[in-house]
């Protein structure tokens, strides 16, 4: 395979948010990288498709380390927002209105008094809303509302205008964005050590590779390289397979308002589906949940199902035009945490990936610790829950018994 021209002290693998994040953070600290994404455009896989909820309180039943790094990366949204903006110009349309989560159900309700009682107990900040001060909040909620609670700090972001500014910082930051570039092995020496990455335009060589290809990331190979001069007694062991991420689809709808007042300002939620306005008069409806492989597209029960939770939080959503409709892939861990840090397989190899339904909440922090990780050298206590091999570890526990 022939060496491609460009040097570079890390390369990310995949242009979503959290390969763009990450690139950046690494960059501004001084390394050179550059970024290989297979699509036209970064940005197309799940982050094209998110809704941009930046919500880890709405859903939250536990305070562990997922909940705590969820609140910590919401919390570095305001300054994320302005360092982005300071350095490309680009409004991210961080919107801190607040995230309404309703009750229509018995069930409804008992699931909001347990998340009520201990954030309460927790010192977390949120409101309990009567119906009638729901609907005086947001006229546009439908009558059979029970209840609801408001959590004033669970936030939205639009995530294209993300996806544009990170796009924007990274090239300010001097990282090499190669699109339409596919990664197709990641190169190994014999000792164990990464040596770059296997691309359609050859051998990119690197002494860091982050995998952060979303859906994609246990899907690109590794490559040994054969040392010159090897005796046959020289033992070259094959690194065991990536930590899995498996691909879960994800359909949205986006409907258009189009009078000057806001159908409505809040994100609002129930257990079954949510709506998400935009400042240009989008109201964004999802999602579902689906195990399909790599199959993207809008299916007819998908369109049925986001619609009729749709309307159940706010039935003048009949009256809207009807915009759009797409779909992403979440990348998913089989304990549905994501994989940030260093692999224990392969030397020079980090993963930042499995964030499944919260990457654009965790983009920031993701960037911050993969940099501190591999510019500084030292990983975070906060990263040690989200370690790539824990998934590894568990399986070798339950398989001895332990
Ligand atoms: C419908 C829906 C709603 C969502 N809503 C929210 C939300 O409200 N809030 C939230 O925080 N999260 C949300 N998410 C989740 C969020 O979108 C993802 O967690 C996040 O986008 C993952 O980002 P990523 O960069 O890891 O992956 P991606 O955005 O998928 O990026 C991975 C990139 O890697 C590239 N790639 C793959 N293979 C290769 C290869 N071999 N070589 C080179 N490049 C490659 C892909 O082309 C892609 O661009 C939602 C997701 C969906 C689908």
């Amino acid at each position: 395979m022939k060496e491609s021209q460009g040097g570079a002290d890390v390369i990310v693998i995949g242009g979503g948010v959290v390969g763009l994040a990450v690139a950046r953070e690494i960059a501004r600290r001084g390394r050179r990288v550059t970024i290989i994404e297979r699509g036209q455009h970064p940005g197309e896989g799940a982050s094209h498709a998110a809704a941009g909820m930046l919500a880890p309180q709405s859903e939250a039943d536990t305070d562990d380390s997922f909940f705590q790094f969820q609140v910590a990366s919401r919390d570095l949204y305001p300054k994320f927002a302005e360092e982005l903006r300071a350095e490309t110009g680009r409004d991210i349309q961080l919107d801190r209105t607040g995230t309404l989560y309703l009750a229509f159900t018995d069930e409804d309700e008992q699931e909001l008094e347990r998340r009520d009682a201990w954030q309460t107990r927790a010192g977390l900040p949120v409101e309990r809303l009567s119906a009638q001060a729901t609907r005086e909040l947001e006229p546009s909620v439908s009558p059979h509302v029970r209840c609801a609670l408001r959590f004033p700090l669970d936030w939205q972001v639009e995530t294209r205008h993300l996806v544009a500014a990170l796009v924007a910082a990274v090239e300010l930051f001097g990282v090499n964005l190669w699109t339409e570039t596919g990664a197709s092995g990641l190169r190994v020496s014999s000792t164990g050590h990464v040596e770059g990455v296997e691309t359609e335009r050859g051998l990119l060589r690197a002494g860091a590779v982050v995998m952060a290809a979303g859906a994609w990331s246990s899907r690109i190979p590794f490559s040994i390289t054969e040392s010159a001069g090897r005796n046959s007694s020289a033992h070259t062991t094959t690194p065991a397979p990536h930590p899995h991420v498996a691909p879960v689809r994800g359909q949205m709808l986006c409907y258009r308002h189009t009078s000057i007042v806001p159908f409505v300002r809040h994100v609002i939620y129930t257990p079954r589906g949510y709506i998400v306005p935009r400042r240009d008069g989008r109201i964004l409806a999802g999602s579902t949940t689906e195990h399909v492989g790599y199959r993207t597209g809008v299916t007819v029960e998908g369109v049925r199902s986001i619609a009729a939770h749709a309307l159940e939080i706010a039935p003048a959503i009949a009256g809207l035009s009807f915009s759009e409709s797409w779909s992403g892939l979440r990348p998913r861990a089989a304990d549905e945490w994501p994989l940030i840090g260093a692999s224990d397989e392969v030397r020079g190899l980090f993963y930042a990936t499995g964030h499944y339904r919260n990457g654009i909440l965790l983009a920031p922090l993701t960037g911050q610790l993969v940099a501190d990780v591999i510019v500084d050298g030292r990983t975070p206590r906060l990263l040690e829950a989200f370690s790539p091999a824990r998934l590894r570890e568990r399986a070798h526990a339950v398989s001895h018994g332990e």
